[in-house]
């Protein structure tokens, strides 16, 4: 067996944290291309501010480099609040889209390097009029973009190493006193150096985050799932998809209740499978499991979309008929029979012929009763008609020892 090289955890490592970056991407970059926008929104006013100041400066007759100083400085600031308009309304258009595409991360790039430049040209123009800021406009500006932009290290090494190049390159040319050299060069190095580990710390934070974010999200949407699918099994019947019976008496009392009120009155019917048992026997139960599903589509397609069809539990089902009378849910049961019995299920291509027998109970107008007692009555009229032969439909009234009031 070829044993793995001593690096390969390190590769394992690199090529994680690739995947992990390029999934954070987007988000990073969205967020940058808002904090600019706030950024944009503070700093285009200041540019201009610092511009008109700039322009209406004079400098005192014995140190005339101030005005050119003045004069460079202030075209940058006008320059800088022409440029930061630009691309702070740019970052708005890229934030109107739902992802980052290619040109925000452009847009984020560019962003960064034409405000380090700027910060570079700044301190450059300080140091040569001696004017006193020193590198103070470089040194803030790497670390503003080190912390505010979200930046993965393959983007912010280039970008701060470009930048220490550039700057240094900047210095070697300007005229500045040779014996300040040495500590510029110090600076000039460390302050890229130090905003990129700030950015390289607030990246992997926020990578974190994000990534931590996300997958709660995803545990949160997959516990919602299992808490909405725990709920159907509670309420519902697997098999053939009808509300249990528990969750039928729920709603039947409800019903009940809403009745007396609106003073209409309310009907169930009850259906049981003849000799339901014998196509278990004979074709198996996977057949007698089809042959429940199939009956509980007719009883379905049979009645209203306002009434409701329950599976009571084995071959016995019950269907709830709001404001209906004692005829008109007889009716509905003898059409349900015919339904059954002239609709087999066909397992296989063969048709497996199947009747039921029907016992109706329910309330007159306005009648405070219990759904126990329908129920009950609705079973005494089904134990007739199976005693009668079956294939049939019978009514029972509640008795007077069930018309009990509802549970409170
Ligand atoms: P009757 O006409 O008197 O109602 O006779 P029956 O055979 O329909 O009634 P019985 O109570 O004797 O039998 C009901 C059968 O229903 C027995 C049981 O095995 C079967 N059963 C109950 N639940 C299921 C189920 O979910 N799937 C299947 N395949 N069979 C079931
Ligand atoms: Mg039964
Ligand atoms: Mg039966």
């Amino acid at each position: 067996m070829n044993k793995a090289p001593w690096y390969q955890p390190y590769v394992d490592w690199f090529w994680l944290t690739k995947q992990e970056y390029d999934v954070v991407q987007g988000e990073g970059t969205m967020e940058s291309l808002r904090r600019f926008r706030w950024v944009a929104c503070l700093m285009v006013p200041l540019h201009l501010a610092m511009a008109i100041l700039l322009d209406a400066y004079h400098a005192p007759a014995e140190h005339p480099e101030l005005q050119v100083w003045a004069s460079l400085v202030g075209r940058a600031h006008w320059t800088a609040a022409a440029l930061v308009s630009v691309c702070g309304v740019a970052a708005h258009y890229c934030l109107r889209q739902a992802r980052a595409s290619a040109a925000a991360i452009t847009l984020q790039i560019l962003v960064a390097i034409a405000y380090i430049y700027l910060g570079a040209y700044l301190s450059i123009a300080d140091l040569v009029a001696n004017a006193g800021a020193g590198l103070s406009s470089f040194m803030l500006i790497c670390i503003m973009f080190g912390v505010l932009s979200l930046m993965r290290p393959a983007i912010s090494v280039p970008l701060f190493f470009g930048a220490y190049l550039v700057f240094a390159y900047m210095l070697r040319q300007a005229p500045i006193a040779p014996m300040h050299n040495n500590s510029l060069n110090i600076m000039a190095f460390f302050s890229p150096l130090l905003a990129l580990v700030a950015s390289v710390m607030v990246w992997n934070q926020f990578a974190k985050a994000v990534m931590l974010r996300r997958q709660l999200s995803r545990s949160n949407q997959a516990l919602v799932a299992q808490q909405r699918e725990l709920a159907f099994l509670a309420a519902h019947d697997t098999l053939t998809g009808l509300i249990n019976r528990r969750e039928f008496m729920r709603q039947a009392q409800q019903e009940l209740n809403r009745a007396v009120r609106a003073t209409v009155p309310t009907h169930c019917v009850m259906v049981d499978l003849d000799y339901f048992k014998t196509v278990n026997d004979v074709h198996g139960h996977p057949v007698g499991d089809a042959m429940l599903q199939h009956v509980a589509a007719v009883l379905r397609r049979g009645v209203r979309s306002t009434d409701t069809v329950a599976r009571l539990g084995g071959e016995e089902f019950i269907v709830l008929l709001p404001d209906t009378a004692r005829q008109g849910a007889c009716d509905v049961a003898e059409k349900l029979r015919l339904l059954v019995r002239t609709e087999p299920l066909v397992y296989l291509g063969v048709a497996l012929p199947m009747t039921a027998s029907f016992g109706v109970s329910g309330t007159t107008q306005g009648q405070k009763v219990a759904i126990e007692c329908i129920y009950a009555a609705a079973d005494r009229a089904l134990y007739v008609a199976k005693q009668l032969g079956r294939d049939q439909v019978q009514y029972a009234v509640p008795e007077p020892s069930e018309l009990a009031a509802p549970p409170a």
